[in-house]
């Protein structure tokens, strides 16, 4: 909408800079100041809350020529940077630009649309994850094969990193679920690219941290969508057990089985009511007491494995003897299990509940201090003991995820950066802050301090490691971060975003001026 604006005087705005000149930021300002730009606030906070940076303007594109023309002005600019902004959900300040242009990219279109195969959707870079899922199941009886827990993160956001769940071990990561994208590199230039055409711009800016260009379509394979999942939750003391049960499952031949696999640390106490007892049970009627299974000499923590198969007919997909077959080879305490049988779209959207109680509580709008990583199966067990059943053993106010997946899923041309074993976990602490007044901001800080201490704790350990939606503020640390591949990082910089416009918020490259 905003930058359609410059549609009226295409010359007048090209005519303002000429090729070779650059022309200062306050005139490609001007020239795109117009009485429907967005609220700057917006964009100048995300969803951790521990990072506030104002942007000059915050425009919402709605469409590729757009987000061309945006860029194109600001790589012309003495200084001017550009952020996609997806749905503000990363947590450090990644999609914000401090004095530059943030771009909502939730105005995008077009519409989403079938490929012409049927096998596949062209959705727009700015929708949401659940708007797909509606709109795949409603239109087609499919859908895209490979999620995220929550559903409220953009197509453009969730590729931009990775985008896991725990359908991650038998069909790849969100990344590793694209047929083309078409991308505004920063040149001005919208580009068609797949892995046979602009491969590299292609792989670049899966998992790109939004460095290369800006994604304002993708095209996303789809499978039929089954209407039911059974959806079950078992229960380990022990977490070499429940780890090789979890391995043992993602990487079984025939992964045909089971359709979902993820696993969650709980606190072993009956009175924490977001991290304890009662975040075990699927539905909300039902309680928990495992004191009757567990030894006196149980740990602070316990483990819960989560499985899904999805079916259409309970008979006629031998359901019951497909969890039967799977829940005979685990090592679960008998007995502590939960289990329901729900409709697929609901099992997706399940954390919506969540969104909804913590929006209630107030816990969605506090500092969120989170820290994902990727860590290898061989540290995984050590990283427990340290870090689950000591330094974490009072939990953290909201999920502690842990389940593997593969990383032969992965592709290493894509620049995310990974682990070097085959089989590694994702560990997600997903913290809330309780509000108060005034307290909030020191249990930010004491859990960021915590986050810190866990990083310094796998580095000393010589853990096989990666921070999964990684937070760095110097060359030195993202050059460690990407290891082996920082040296083809900087150099597809340089080939597509040579003047750094792009993502400042990433805080990876510094503007040429
Ligand atoms: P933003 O946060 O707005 O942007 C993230 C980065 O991508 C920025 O650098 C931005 O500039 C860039 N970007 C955004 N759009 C584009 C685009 N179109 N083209 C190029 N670059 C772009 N992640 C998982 O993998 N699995 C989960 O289960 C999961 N659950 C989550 C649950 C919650 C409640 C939250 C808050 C986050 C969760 N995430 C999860 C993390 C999520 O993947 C990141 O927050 C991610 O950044 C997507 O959020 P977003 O769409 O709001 O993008």
């Amino acid at each position: 909408m905003m930058i359609a604006y410059l549609d009226h005087h295409p010359h007048q705005q090209y005519g303002l800079v000429s090729a070779g000149e650059s022309t200062s930021d306050e005139t490609i300002l001007c020239a795109i100041d117009v009485d429907d730009a967005g609220d700057v606030s917006v964009a100048s906070r995300d969803f951790g809350g521990g990072v506030f940076s104002r942007p000059a303007r915050f425009l919402r594109p709605s469409t590729a020529d757009d987000v061309a023309r945006a860029l194109h002005l600001a790589g012309r600019s003495a200084g001017l940077t550009v952020a996609a902004r997806g749905n503000g959900h990363c947590v450090g300040g990644q999609a914000m630009a401090a004095g530059g242009i943030v771009l909502d990219m939730r105005g995008l279109g077009p519409q989403m649309s079938l490929a012409l195969d049927g096998a596949a959707v062209d959705v727009p870079g700015g929708v949401l994850w659940s708007e797909v899922l509606e709109w795949t199941v409603s239109n087609k009886g499919m859908a895209p094969p490979s999620w995220t827990d929550y559903l409220g993160l953009t197509v453009g956001g969730t590729l931009s990193n990775g985008g896991v769940s725990g359908q991650c071990f038998r069909y790849g990561p969100q990344v590793a679920n694209v047929v083309e994208m078409e991308v505004v590199t920063p040149d001005g230039m919208r580009r068609l690219c797949s892995p046979s055409s602009n491969s590299d711009l292609f792989f670049a800016v899966l998992g790109g941290l939004g460095q290369f260009g800006i994604i304002t379509r993708a095209r996303l394979p789809l499978l039929a969508a089954p209407k039911m999942v059974r959806w079950r939750r078992v229960v380990y003391t022990d977490f070499e057990i429940f780890a090789g049960d979890a391995e043992s499952l993602v990487t079984q031949a025939d992964s045909s089985t089971l359709d979902y696999v993820e696993g969650f640390v709980f606190v072993n106490d009956v009175s924490d009511p977001v991290s304890g007892w009662n975040s075990v049970p699927i539905l909300p009627d039902s309680a928990f007491d495992p004191s009757e299974f567990l030894a006196d000499s149980s740990g602070p923590v316990l483990y819960c494995l989560e499985l899904a198969l999805y079916y259409d007919d309970r008979a006629a997909d031998h359901v019951d003897e497909r969890e039967e077959e799977t829940l005979r080879r685990l090592r679960y305490m008998k007995g502590a299990e939960f289990s329901a049988d729900v409709g697929y779209v609901e099992f997706l959207s399940r954390v919506a509940k969540v969104e909804a109680k913590a929006r209630a509580g107030g816990t969605w709008e506090t500092p969120h201090p989170w820290l994902n990583l990727f860590i290898s199966a061989g540290d995984i067990v050590d990283f427990d003991r340290h870090v689950f059943q000591c330094i974490l053993r009072r939990g953290i106010g909201g999920p502690m995820l842990v389940y593997p997946m593969r990383r032969s899923g992965w592709d290493d041309r894509m620049s995310v950066a990974l682990p070097r074993s085959e089989v590694f976990y994702l560990v997600a602490l997903l913290r809330f802050i309780a509000p108060g007044p005034g307290e909030a901001g020191e249990a930010a800080k004491a859990a960021e301090e915590q986050n810190r201490q866990i990083l310094r704790h796998c580095r000393s350990k010589g853990y096989d490691f990666k921070v999964y939606i990684p937070r760095y503020d110097n060359e030195a640390d993202w050059a460690a971060h990407f290891g082996g591949g920082w040296g083809s990082f900087v150099q597809r910089k340089r080939r597509y975003d040579p003047m750094a416009v792009l993502a400042p918020g990433q805080n990876i490259f510094s503007r040429a001026r």
